[in-house]
């Protein structure tokens, strides 16, 4: 079936006691057993949920994949997928990836022991060059965030195959309507789903999904041991949200291509990065990898620091906040609000200046983002 028609029904029959049609939300830490020795479908919520189970049969349904799990939060599923890595194995990581994840391998990761070399994965020799004999995983992320640039996924799938290393695409950017990491040879693909696939900006919640049993194993056992889990009522509130997924995304395509288009005409804007855009020099990547486009992009006002902190304190319809995926447009300063961790000359090299700005562009009447991006940069 369709991805839009599974996205309302995958994982969703209707409850098999009452017949709601909707999941209903099992709230409930435990579930009473049989018999002594003989537990029913479920016996804890920690390892098993209904509400739960009902999400991650919907993400394995639309990302392709046959088993998915729900997590805490996107970092709950960083931590979890990590856990695959032991003492003395080495990752390759490309090396601009979402600070969050930046933050875990090297303050938490590297003191258990697990060694990374951060590569920019656009470069294939790169990678050839700097696998190692200890190197066991490749750590993707494609379109980056928030320079929106893109990794050839087959590419390295065939490198890392071929040299026997697992395969990690955070697909939080585009969501499994736009981007299916799995087709494209990738093992193992993680979300936030506080983004895209929730899109209300009302949960924090990660997802890994995979084909292969073997790696489900692992990841189920992790994900109980370590109670990384998400709970009911947040499955709940996701599975409502990813009902909408394809509609969303094609709005959200619709309106942020609109944007960027009129935005690259704009004489106070420098430079706009939005893969849909001809001019972006991965664009034929993305038509090849990608079906469509999400609404998150960013462009570089002409000027620097005050140029930009006028035009974000001048908006009146996007809201200064971080995240991104949902209803609701944003817009966020990445040099101090996403990346200020990052040591300032490496900001401005990888291209995160002072006149950068990303948006998340929501699902509102497009006239109205415009007037409002107008009218903002009328005061720069
Ligand atoms: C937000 C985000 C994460 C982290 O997810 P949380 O839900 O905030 O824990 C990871 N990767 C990307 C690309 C993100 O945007």
């Amino acid at each position: 079936m369709h991805f839009k028609t599974r996205a309302i029904h995958a994982g969703q029959a209707p409850d098999p006691h009452y017949g709601a049609v909707m999941t209903p939300i099992y709230q409930t830490s435990t579930f009473a057993f049989q018999d002594v020795n003989h537990p029913g479908t479920f016996d804890y919520s920690r390892s098993g949920n209904p509400t739960r189970q009902a999400l991650e049969e919907c993400l394995a349904s639309l990302e392709g994949g046959t088993h998915g799990f729900a997590f805490a939060t996107g970092m709950a599923a960083v931590a979890t997928v990590l856990e695959l890595f032991k003492q003395g194995d080495h990752l390759i990581v490309h090396d601009d990836i979402y600070g969050g994840t930046y933050r875990y391998l090297v303050s938490i990761s590297q003191a258990h022991g697990v060694t990374f070399d951060f590569i920019n994965l656009r470069d294939i020799p790169a990678l050839r060059a700097a696998i190692k004999s200890n190197t066991r995983g490749i750590w993707t992320e494609t379109p980056t965030n928030p320079l929106m640039n893109l990794l050839d996924l087959e590419a390295i799938s065939a490198v890392a195959k071929e040299k026997g290393c697992l395969t990690i695409c955070d697909n939080t950017f585009s969501s499994p309507y736009f981007q299916k990491p799995l087709d494209l040879g990738i093992d193992i693909v993680m979300h936030s789903m506080t983004k895209y696939i929730n899109g209300h900006s009302d949960v924090v919640a990660g997802a890994l999904i995979v084909r292969n049993a073997e790696i489900a194993e692992q990841l189920k056992f992790y994900q109980n041991a370590m109670g990384t889990c998400l709970g009911p009522f947040d499955s709940f509130l996701v599975l409502r949200g990813i009902k909408t997924l394809g509609l969303r995304m094609e709005e959200h395509q619709r309106n942020a291509l609109a944007l960027a288009a009129w935005l690259e005409d704009h004489p106070k804007i420098e430079r706009v990065l939005h893969p849909g855009l001809p001019g972006h020099p991965q664009h034929a990547l993305s038509q090849r990898q990608m079906s469509g486009h999400g609404g998150t992009f960013s462009f570089r006002v002409r000027g620097g620091e005050e140029e930009a902190f006028r035009l974000l304190r001048s908006v009146r319809v996007f809201t200064l906040a971080p995240s991104l995926g949902g209803v609701e447009s944003l817009i966020g300063y990445p040099w101090t609000m996403s990346h200020d961790s990052m040591d300032e000359a490496v900001r401005i090299a990888v291209g995160i200046t002072r006149n950068l700005i990303r948006v998340s562009v929501g699902l509102e009447h497009i006239d109205d983002l415009i007037a409002d991006l107008q009218q903002a940069l009328a005061h720069v």
